[in-house]
């Protein structure tokens, strides 16, 4: 998944919407900001600095939205876990303005793709779906407490009766509908918003790798052929930043998560499976997610391998999940499979911090991004404007190292998850 610097071969890049590539780097160059990383964070960043006037170098090791950006499940989800979390060790008040960014980092990725007339596939509809009566009252817990905090969009709970509605398959007892949520073309979002980042000017080079990061009053960043000198530097790398910014590298574990994308099914079977074409994902710490492209595939998702191992075949992985719950679809060609590194922290909370003066972070949304990212951006960019106040709550957040050092984080982890997936078997 690593050994590309073009995109990976998923069904996302096969149907991008546009082949416009960036220049490489070489040589010295200033400007105001420099931004590393060209995911979900770094073009989010770039965007809104480039609205504000900002002169912003975006520097991509090798396509924009080549990360986790343009292989994920494309599930647009609103919110923040861990909400409860924080109103415990930080405060009342920070938790409810966490819960209020929920909101808005979902309004931020809605808004971009009207104002920039993006063709990302948008649609609105996501259920999550319950396999044991556990799971059920999580989801009937969740909707009471998003109600008692005025939830802005409609959501319901649908019981096993009606469940055939939403979803072809005897593997689910119930679910919930949230009408705010959806699913979209990442790759497409992404390379829209680098496009209207750099028509107002932001300067974009992709296939150049930071190689090293100096920071301090004075910052710069070191590529393979050059040096970029800026008054701020983002870091917006990542699970895939690793080794560039070593006091990084700990606090967050990269982890496998794949997805596998069927032969169109044909309007009248797609819609048999999924009738009212939303995102759906289950509850479960193993858990799979699904949805339909805009040409009637299935794409299917799962298998987060917390080991650092890719399985030897992505499809013999995902296939027979898949059909466990669609046994209809035996037989069904698989024409994509890919996998992404998603970043993980221990408190499942994106990490904000600053490194030494005038360098910013932000990492490890834990698997859920599309929406958390697009306001990560923007926080960063109002920390350059000088407004800290969303900053300032998440980096109170302390985000100590995954326990395991250098050899055994990745098997602590999956160690971790093996042990909740026990309880819930048991
Ligand atoms: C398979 C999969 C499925 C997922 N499904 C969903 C989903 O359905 N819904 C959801 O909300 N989230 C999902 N996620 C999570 C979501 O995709 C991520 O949280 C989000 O895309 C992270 O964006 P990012 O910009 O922070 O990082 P990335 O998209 O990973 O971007 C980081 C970029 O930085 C670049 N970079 C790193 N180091 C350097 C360097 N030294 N020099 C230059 N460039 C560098 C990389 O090349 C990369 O392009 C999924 C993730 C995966 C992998």
């Amino acid at each position: 998944m690593l050994d590309t610097r073009e995109h990976a071969a998923s069904y996302y890049a096969a149907t991008r919407n546009t082949d416009v590539t960036y220049p490489g780097f070489s040589g010295e160059l200033r400007c105001d900001i420099a931004v590393v990383g060209g995911g979900f964070t770094g073009v989010s960043a770039a965007l809104y600095l480039a609205e504000r006037g900002y002169d912003v170098v975006l520097v991509e090791a090798n396509r924009i939205g080549w990360g986790a950006t343009g292989r994920n499940g494309g599930q647009l989800i609103d919110g923040f876990t861990n909400v409860e979390n924080i109103r415990k060790r930080i405060g009342s008040a920070e938790a409810d303005m966490v819960r209020a960014m929920g909101l808005e980092c979902r309004d931020i990725v809605v808004d971009r793709i009207k104002q920039y007339s993006i063709d990302c596939d948008l649609k609105f509809g996501f259920l999550d779906v319950a396999a044991r009566p556990a799971e059920m009252r999580d989801l009937e817990d969740y909707i009471e407490d998003s109600q008692r905090h005025h939830y802005p969009h409609e959501m319901r709970i649908v019981d096993q009766v009606d469940m055939r509605d939403y979803v072809e398959t005897d593997q689910y007892i119930g679910g919930l509908v949230n009408m705010g949520n959806g699913h979209l073309h990442p790759l497409n979002l992404c390379l829209g918003e680098a496009r209207a980042a750099s028509d107002l000017g932001v300067k974009i080079f992709e296939q150049t790798k930071v190689t090293r990061v100096r920071h301090g009053a004075k910052p710069f960043i070191e590529t393979e052929s050059g040096k970029i000198f800026a008054n701020k530097v983002l870091l917006a790398g990542n699970a895939y930043l690793r080794d560039t910014v070593p006091k990084l590298k700990r606090t967050v574990i990269p982890v496998g998560s794949y997805i596998i994308a069927t032969e169109p099914l044909g309007d009248e079977r797609a819609r048999a499976l999924l009738p009212p074409d939303m995102a759906y994902c289950e509850q479960c710490t193993a858990l799979n997610y699904f949805r339909l492209s805009t040409d009637g595939r299935m794409l299917f998702g799962g298998l987060c391998n917390y080991s650092g191992r890719n399985p030897k075949s992505i499809t013999a992985s995902l296939l027979p999940k898949l059909l466990k719950i669609f046994p209809q679809l035996e037989g069904v060609r698989v024409d994509y499979e890919w996998g992404g590194y998603i970043g993980i922290s221990v408190k499942r909370i994106p990490q904000f911090g600053r490194i030494e003066g005038n360098t910013y972070y932000v990492q490890g949304y834990s698997g859920h991004g599309i929406a958390p990212t697009h306001l990560g951006g923007k926080i960063l960019a109002d920390v350059v404007a000088g407004d800290t106040e969303q900053f300032d709550i998440f980096s109170k957040v302390f985000h100590f190292p995954m326990p395991g050092g250098k050899w055994f984080a990745n098997p602590a982890l999956a160690l971790g998850m093996m042990y909740y997936r026990i309880k819930e078997l048991l």
